[in-house]
């Protein structure tokens, strides 16, 4: 098997159109054991996770992107998110009982889908993904036209053992050249199988598919499931949740517990890092 957990952008060389590919293997392999996900909840959470990690490559400093939805569906919650490095992260919830369907609305049902680019340094910006067509990938095309103001075509494969990506975004100040490439290309693009996005390596699937033009491939990146949180991050959820809460949990439990959704690390907390917590010295 080729390069699996890589990301890679590349561009038509002398014109205003560029592409991102990315492949991933065992990033999302571990990712999709976190929970007895459904083939069919496995399957759009991987997508979900190539979609960030195509989109991530908009990101112009250190961050993260991601994707977010909650509805009605037999899936409540989706989320995939992705850092300017390629570390991914995402999950599902879902009820078991209600999944008998695959196709996409059915799923999520009836709500909200976002994106949200969290900085480093900075200003949290939240976009609403319209949501109009039945595919995620067609979701997202809306949301780059309407808030980008940026032609996009998304390409998103999933299976049980990999997931995988294409991407074409048409830029600002294309001339009538770029515009025929543009639908050259996006011509060639649509016929891409899953099994090709899935199996061969970017250069060899870049030549079958666009052999004809010039096509400047940039350095692989790799990407790897990696979560974002630890014991400092978590101690400022407990500050959110509020100094009254945390004692009363801590009167009743003894400590306070708490797993990370995305990849089940366990904090426990007491009364000592609680009393730390909030009056910044502890007593001994
Ligand atoms: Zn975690």
């Amino acid at each position: 098997m080729a390069s699996r957990d890589q990301f890679q952008r590349f561009i038509f060389e002398h014109s205003q159109v560029r592409g991102a590919w990315v492949q991933l293997g065992e990033s999302f392999r571990e990712i999709g054991s976190q929970a007895p996900y459904p083939d069919s909840v496995r399957e759009l959470l991987g997508e979900s996770l190539v979609a960030s990690v195509l989109m991530s490559s908009s990101l112009k400093f250190e961050g993260t992107l991601s994707l977010q939805a909650q509805g009605d569906g037999p899936i409540s919650t989706l989320m995939a998110e992705c850092s300017h490095d390629r570390h991914i992260r995402g999950l599902a919830r879902f009820d078991e009982h209600s999944i008998s369907e695959e196709d996409f609305e059915a799923l999520l049902g009836q709500g909200r889908m976002a994106i949200t680019i969290t900085p480093a340094q900075g200003q949290r910006y939240q976009g609403v993904v319209p949501r109009e067509e039945n595919s995620l990938a067609g979701c997202l095309e809306e949301y780059f036209e309407r808030s980008e103001q940026l032609a996009t075509s998304l390409f998103l494969f999933a299976d049980e053992n990999g997931a995988a990506g294409l991407m074409l975004q048409r830029l600002p100040g294309h001339t009538e050249e770029d515009d025929e490439l543009w639908e050259r290309v996006n011509h060639l693009a649509r016929t891409v199988e899953a099994d090709e996005l899935l199996e061969l390596d970017s250069e060899t699937l870049l030549y079958r598919l666009f052999h004809e033009e010039t096509v400047r491939l940039f350095d692989p990146e790799p990407v790897a499931f990696r979560c974002s949180c630890s014991r400092e991050r978590t101690l400022g959820a407990l500050e959110a949740i509020g100094k009254e809460e945390c004692y009363s949990i801590l009167d009743e439990q003894g400590s306070i517990e708490m797993d990370c959704q995305f990849c089940h690390s366990h904090y426990r907390f007491d009364r000592n890092d609680i009393d730390h917590l909030f009056t910044g010295h502890t007593l001994h």
